[in-house]
């Protein structure tokens, strides 16, 4: 529920800017079958719960944690084969694209986005006071390298994001395409991988000191671990120290270091779920072509469709009213009528499959 709002203000009013934005909304509502914010459908392992719980069970509370967070950040270089210097870690992806705006952005700087992609991307580089050059895809919605090129020319952005695979299209930048904006971007270029292990390659495979790109990636997915609010990037180690400069002193809590080193013990297991997903997907995708809709491709853990015949809206409604809770995708830009489904549990699939079938008649 949301708490009530105050009836009375005091004559105080935030940045002018900040006055006339709207926050973000994407609804979260009791429903039996919730596929509308790209989470693991399933827990993590039970042996990692017991590892944390275990760790906690020492730890010193009255004491600040390890403010450079080493450990977490030695355990997810190990894991992309960099060193501990190369890696900031933050509480959550959003996080760590705060953090970059706040050290590259700001008044009298630019991020360049490609429409439709990641809401964040424009809403955090606003909120640092970052002005947003945004470019157009093509009409399948696919990233357009000649437009890239054209807004990096005239906008000369300190920032260029890519998404990849891009939310909530669903589609993957080839290693071509990545390299192509590098060699354009008069700035930094960042690749969000918040679903990069549901992709064919990594942009981590670009990463080097000479090279002015960094990627972001989430514990919130693959990790199945959302509820803990961790993400890192990867990039040159004068960007991480560039980057370490703006975080808040101690940003990171005791539980969550630990969560976050332990949970890389289990790779494993990581790996089976995002398979599991993977496959899952191809049959959702398969049924969603049997209906009257048109769907795009996807490397991630979710797909995009839009109704031929029906409004979005309305279609999201029908779900909504059969307790299946879908992302309404009506406020992103250039996405009328176009809804996201999280790939869930086969059951949970199932049930919005047979819930969609009902609503489109
Ligand atoms: N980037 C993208 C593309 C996302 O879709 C999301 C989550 N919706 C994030 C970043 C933020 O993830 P986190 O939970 O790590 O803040």
């Amino acid at each position: 529920m949301t708490p009530a709002q105050p009836t009375v203000r005091p004559p105080l009013s935030p940045r002018d800017d900040v006055a006339l934005m709207d926050g973000y909304h994407s609804p979260q509502v009791d429903v039996a079958v919730r596929l509308n914010t790209n989470e693991s459908p399933h827990p993590p392992p039970a042996a990692w719960r017991e590892a944390l719980a275990a760790e906690l069970a020492d730890v010193a509370w009255h004491r600040y944690p390890d403010r450079a967070a080493l450990g977490l950040r030695r355990a997810i270089g190990e894991l992309h084969a960099v060193g501990p210097e190369q890696v900031l870690a933050a509480n959550g992806s959003n996080e760590v694209l705060q953090t970059l705006l706040l050290a590259y952005g700001g008044a009298g700087r630019t991020a360049a986005t490609f429409e439709p992609t990641y809401a964040l991307h424009s809403h955090i580089a606003r909120i640092t006071g970052t002005d947003v050059a945004v470019g157009e895809r093509t009409d399948d919605l696919a990233l357009d390298l000649e437009e890239v090129g054209r807004v990096l020319a005239t906008a000369e952005p300190a920032i260029t994001f890519l998404c990849s695979p891009n939310n909530p299209t669903g589609g993957v930048e080839t290693e071509e395409t990545v390299r192509s904006v590098v060699d354009m971007a008069p700035g930094l270029v960042v690749v969000d991988e918040a679903y990069g292990q549901f992709a064919p390659w990594s942009a981590l495979a670009v990463v080097d000191d000479g090279t002015p790109l960094a990627v972001t990636r989430t514990y919130s997915k693959t990790w199945s671990m959302a509820g803990a609010r961790l993400g890192y990037l990867v990039g040159p180690a004068w960007l991480v120290a560039d980057l370490e400069k703006v975080v808040l002193p101690y940003h990171l809590d005791v539980v969550k270091q630990a969560a976050g080193r332990l949970a890389l013990e289990y790779r494993d297991e990581m790996e089976a779920r995002v398979a599991e997903v993977i496959e899952e997907r191809g049959r959702v995708v398969a049924v969603l072509g049997g209906l009257d809709v048109d769907v795009w491709p996807s490397g991630a853990n979710f797909v995009l469709f839009r109704p031929r015949t029906r409004r979005g809206e309305t279609v999201w409604q029908g779900l909504l009213d059969r307790s299946v809770l879908v992302r309404n995708c009506a406020s992103w830009p250039r996405l009328d009528d176009c809804l996201r489904v999280t790939i869930g549990t086969r059951a949970e699939d199932d049930a919005f499959l047979a819930a969609l079938a009902e609503v489109l008649g």
